[in-house]
């Protein structure tokens, strides 16, 4: 759904989308694994600089790679959001000009708006810094590499020392029945 600063200019645009998986490209980290729901609305707070603000909320699940255990973790983002877009190459305006409480502060080029281009944006922006599958997610393990979660291998990590390597092969042999 494009969105132009002509339409802005006459009044207010919302919008109510509902997206599968595939109609909005992410990067390679994620996948999106439900529907993409989202409403709201887009309105021009100034015409001579073309502030574009989109409000409004989203709601979607998507499956990135656990930082810890590298398995898929699920991500659930429901996010009420709060943008200014300007046009790009406008340097003579600094983001300290922008006194409203938006949050965040985006670029566009042309004379509008793809709405699928800002729902991305603000689902990448929702991404925890850290994925992780579980808070409890006990990853791998540094010692035989096997997912910790899924098996208790016994190793020790403190154990890690080439000169030992004989004795970590007994103990593991030992320790590592179950
Ligand atoms: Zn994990
Ligand atoms: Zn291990």
């Amino acid at each position: 759904m494009f969105i132009s600063l002509q339409q802005l200019e006459q009044r207010p645009v919302q919008f109510k989308v509902n997206l599968p998986a595939g109609e909005i490209e992410f990067d390679s980290k994620i996948t999106q694994s439900t529907v993409l729901h989202a409403e709201g609305a887009v309105n021009l707070l100034n015409h001579a600089l073309g502030e574009i603000r989109v409000q409004g909320k989203l709601n979607v699940a998507v499956s990135a790679t656990c930082d810890r255990c590298l398995e898929a973790a699920s991500i659930a983002i429901d996010n009420d959001f709060d943008l200014v877009y300007m046009p790009a190459g406008e340097s003579a305006v600094g983001e300290e000009e922008i006194d409203h409480e938006a949050i965040e502060v985006g670029f566009y080029e042309g004379n509008g708006l793809e709405l699928n281009d800002v729902l991305r944006e603000i689902v990448l922006l929702a991404l925890p810094m850290r994925v992780v599958c579980s808070e409890a997610c006990k990853g791998i393990c540094p010692v035989c590499g096997r997912n910790r979660n899924q098996t208790d291998c016994g190793c020790h990590e403190d154990a890690i020392d080439d000169r030992w390597s004989k004795l970590r092969s007994l103990k593991t042999e030992v320790g590592g029945q179950n």
